[in-house]
């Protein structure tokens, strides 16, 4: 990123303007820390900013937004809701997630992490014989994807999606950002992959939060036809017994979720 310093910055805005995104959003970031992790969207805007600033970084750090291109964060209202994973596989709890889903007859999508893929490539062949989706999540899940040079980020994108790819025997068909933070450059590498944005209409914070009722009440209250749940395979919160929140979430949002007369698939079924 040395270029983010380069002095001859107003040349190289004049040679390609998207540089004004690059250097703005540099400067949001080492503000408020891109390390803050999954509750970055959910801290107080940093006073002083330029207007400018203010509204790429806001079209960076709202995962849910349109401003930065397409962005699905529902489906359609089809009697079911979509279920996802990020950041696995993981070889601890993927395999627990794959039994508890067989069990309640529920199917999910997966956003994998490239790298850890290629660590555990039978994992990614277990999701796959388990019915469920591969969908990419990045090769190397950086937290300042978004302010990343355009040409990192397509070779996050690209590589991961090889990847996929090569261990599931299917491409993946939906992106989803480390952190959900995008910036303008990303729609068209998604485009050359033919992969569709996809963020999430409700999130349970179980990588953070350590009640699992909390985050069951997150994920349910008000649940409608059509959601994107969002939930973690990799990094999850353990309880205060010191067992992950999800071996209490998940079958609890199943029950419920089934109870109300919803099926639980996955994205490809939902936005089909
Ligand atoms: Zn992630």
């Amino acid at each position: 990123m040395a270029h983010h310093a380069d002095p001859g910055l107003a040349s190289m805005i004049a040679r390609d303007p998207r540089h004004v995104f690059h250097c703005a959003n540099l400067a949001t970031g080492i503000l408020l820390g891109c390390g803050a992790g999954h509750l970055l969207p959910f801290a107080p805007a940093a006073g002083g900013a330029a207007a400018l600033q203010a509204a790429l970084t806001a079209a960076c750090v709202c995962p849910r937004c349109q401003w930065v291109g397409a962005n699905v964060t529902r489906g359609p209202a089809r009697g079911a809701v979509a279920l996802t994973f990020d950041d696995g596989p993981d070889p601890a709890l993927t395999p627990w997630i794959l039994a508890t889903l067989r069990a309640h007859k529920a199917r999910a999508s997966f956003f994998c992490i490239g790298n850890k893929a290629r660590r555990y490539p039978h994992l990614i062949r277990a999701i796959r014989d388990s019915g469920h989706s591969v969908e990419n999540h990045s090769d190397r899940h950086r937290h300042s994807f978004a302010v990343l040079h355009h040409a990192v980020i397509a070779r996050e994108v690209r590589t991961a999606q090889q990847t996929l790819t090569d261990l599931a025997g299917t491409a993946p068909r939906f992106f989803r950002a480390p952190l959900g933070f995008r910036n303008p450059w990303l729609a068209p590498v998604l485009a050359e992959c033919q992969l569709r944005y996809v963020s999430w209409s409700r999130r349970g914070f179980d990588t953070v939060d350590r009640r699992p009722a909390h985050i069951l009440g997150r994920l349910l209250t008000d649940l409608r036809d059509g959601d994107i749940l969002l939930l973690h395979d990799g990094k999850g919160a353990c309880d205060r017994r010191g067992r992950p929140v999800l071996h209490t979430v998940l079958p609890g949002l199943l029950e419920n979720v089934t109870g109300r007369g919803l099926a639980v698939v996955d994205l490809p079924t939902l936005l089909a």
